[in-house]
């Protein structure tokens, strides 16, 4: 696994995964199927993940009529909606979980990423 840090216009760090096949690791669930670097420092790849996250899209508040402030504020939105909607649904639920390790979050409960406050 490979991983870049970029610096987001609202001064966030994070960090991508990606495996030497080329694939990315969507940071909202974990999952290895991202063609393109989800994000880079000018903005989302437009490339929409299997859990339904669209990069560019769903972590722009201009965008978006439920974006928050903050391109993480929103993978971190996107995900507490996943684990709700899988929350009858252990299977599922575990496999997130296991996806979410993989990228250095060991609880999906938390972000791995820093939290910022949405700012209103
Ligand atoms: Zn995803």
């Amino acid at each position: 696994m490979q991983s870049i840090t970029i610096k987001t216009p609202e001064k966030e760090n994070i960090t991508l995964y990606k495996e030497t096949d080329g694939l990315w690791y969507c940071p909202v669930c974990g999952s290895l199927e991202l063609k393109l670097q989800p994000r880079t420092e000018e903005g989302g790849s437009f490339e929409m993940c299997s859990c339904g996250f669209e990069f560019g899209f769903d972590d722009e508040p201009a965008a978006s009529a439920q974006a928050v402030r903050g391109v993480v504020s929103n993978w971190d939105r996107w995900r507490q909606m996943l684990i709700l909607k899988f929350r009858h649904q252990p299977e599922e639920l575990n496999q997130l979980r296991l996806q979410l390790a993989k990228i250095g979050c060991e609880s999906a409960s938390t972000s791995p990423y820093t939290h910022r406050t949405n700012g209103g």
